[in-house]
């Protein structure tokens, strides 16, 4: 089975109203091939107005959520709210999530089930910092974050799941990973799927690349084997997406 190429974009803590009014109304106006699965992660408070703006062959997405489904835990918001709202993915396990605010493996797989049984899909982000690179255990790294989400789900839920692999010096920092560093990763995740959940997860799986993708460097990157799309930050707030979100034709 083909896996169809995956784009997704990542506005983190950014926007207005204006603004959200202005991309959407912008990349309702742009081409998206019909083979490509589109889908726009956003602040909390902006999903409901996104979800009702935007077109309706692109979906939306939180950008993290609790594992609780309602309760006394003031400031968190629960999958089921985001579905409540119109979200239809969730991003868990973002480098920024990880490292600023310093959640661990087994918090990212708990909010990854929580979210996969509220029937949201989940973008699980991966992926190692500068030190780690250099000191060669980016796969380590990349294999043990995997790992909790592995251990927590079940065979049939990495249906519902598309991995992004951020590599940490890449992120917001305009140092795009090759193609082909990209690719190594890529075939070296899908290798330990294999083994660690089964053949056909691993086929079906779309592992996306996320790292200071723009509309220049993004077309080489799409070719390669491994790669099934992209999650996009800086570039999803501009109307170079569309063009990201073009990759592959
Ligand atoms: P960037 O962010 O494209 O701005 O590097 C990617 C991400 O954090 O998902």
């Amino acid at each position: 089975m083909a896996r169809t190429f995956w784009v997704g974009g990542n506005w983190k803590m950014n926007g207005t109203v204006a603004a959200v009014k202005e991309l959407a109304a912008t990349f309702n106006a742009g081409t998206s091939p019909s083979d490509v699965e589109v889908v726009i992660g956003a602040p909390y408070v902006y999903i409901p107005l996104l979800a009702d703006s935007l077109r309706k062959d692109w979906a939306v997405a939180g950008e993290n959520c609790y594992i609780k489904a309602s309760g006394a835990y003031t400031g968190e918001i629960s999958p089921e709210m985001l579905k409540d709202v119109g979200a239809k993915w969730v991003i868990l396990g973002h480098s920024e999530r990880r490292n600023v605010l310093g959640e661990s493996d087994q918090f990212t797989a708990e909010k990854t089930v929580k979210a996969l049984q509220a029937g949201l899909k989940v973008v699980l982000c991966v992926g190692e910092l500068l030190e780690e690179r250099e000191a060669g255990t980016t796969q380590t790294v990349v294999n043990r974050q995997l790992d909790a989400v592995i251990k927590a789900v079940s065979e049939a839920d990495w249906a519902n799941i598309v991995i992004a692999y951020e590599p940490v010096w890449a992120i917001g920092t305009g140092k795009v990973a090759t193609p082909d560093q990209a690719q190594e990763v890529h075939a070296a995740i899908r290798e330990y799927l294999k083994n660690a959940v089964s053949p056909k997860v691993a086929e079906e799986t779309r592992i996306t690349y996320g790292g200071s993708v723009n509309a220049k460097n993004c077309k080489e990157t799409a070719q390669k084997p491994d790669v099934d799309g992209f999650l996009v930050g800086g570039a999803s707030l501009k109307p170079e997406f569309l063009e990201i979100v073009n990759a592959t034709n």
